[in-house]
């Protein structure tokens, strides 16, 4: 799971930030709006939580660029004014939660599993198709032709990746930052060793072959017209 955090006052920043990655997430930090709406756009997440009072543009524009852009994760708000008028403006531009300064980090991190939990149950509802591969992300469940396929957390995390990005050619850089949940340089193959193990349970004694590798790009799942 990804959270963007849009903090300006560096201690918060940092402690949210240490705080959410020790909490198993994995945490993107813009210290401004103008950079915290710029990843919101370019990157993947599956939370943010936004200062309102930002230098450049301030949280509610981000939020307003974000929902405008399509994004749907959630997005908890973090303000020092604790006005109603606050409150308001931040509901009717979208907000799903608020947290006013100073709080507990126990309090936080409760808000953003819930609202977390609340987004995968809406999101997750359906279970992902190509060709004859079923996945239903809710019950862990794998099948292809009919046929129960177990797999590894990680197995099935990049194969829920690929599956929900259809057709899409995902470099080896993405693939590693949201199944791993970390940065890498090229030489390194563990997304390669994973893809074809991945491969041998869903694709190999199968047709037609799902998961095609571009080369020199990354992969693609998708299923012939
Ligand atoms: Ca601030």
């Amino acid at each position: 799971m990804k959270i963007l955090i849009v903090e300006d006052e560096a201690k918060t920043g940092d402690y949210l930030k240490q705080g959410l990655s020790e909490a198993g997430f994995v945490v993107d930090l813009a210290r401004d709006g103008l950079d915290g709406l710029h990843l919101a756009l370019t990157e993947t997440y599956d939370l943010a939580v936004l200062d309102v009072m930002l230098p450049g543009i301030d949280g509610w524009k981000v939020l307003q660029g974000i929902r405008r852009a399509g994004g749907e994760f959630p997005v908890l708000f973090l303000t020092a004014r604790d006005g109603i008028d606050d409150r308001v403006h931040g509901l009717e531009s979208g907000a799903d939660d608020y947290l006013v300064k100073p709080f507990a980090f126990a309090e936080l991190l409760a808000r953003v599993r819930t609202l977390l939990r609340r987004g995968t149950k809406a999101r997750e509802a359906d279970v992902l198709r190509a060709a004859d591969l079923e996945v239903d992300p809710l019950r862990r469940r794998v099948t292809r032709a009919g046929r129960r396929i177990d797999l590894t957390a990680r197995e099935f995390a990049l194969l829920e990746l690929l599956l929900r990005r259809q057709g899409e050619v995902l470099p080896r850089s993405l693939i590693a930052s949201q199944v791993w949940d970390m940065n890498f340089d090229s030489d390194t193959n563990v997304v390669e060793v994973a893809v074809r193990r991945l491969r041998a349970k869903i694709d190999d004694d199968f047709t037609p072959r799902l998961i095609r590798t571009v080369r020199g790009m990354g992969y693609a799942l998708e299923a012939p017209e």
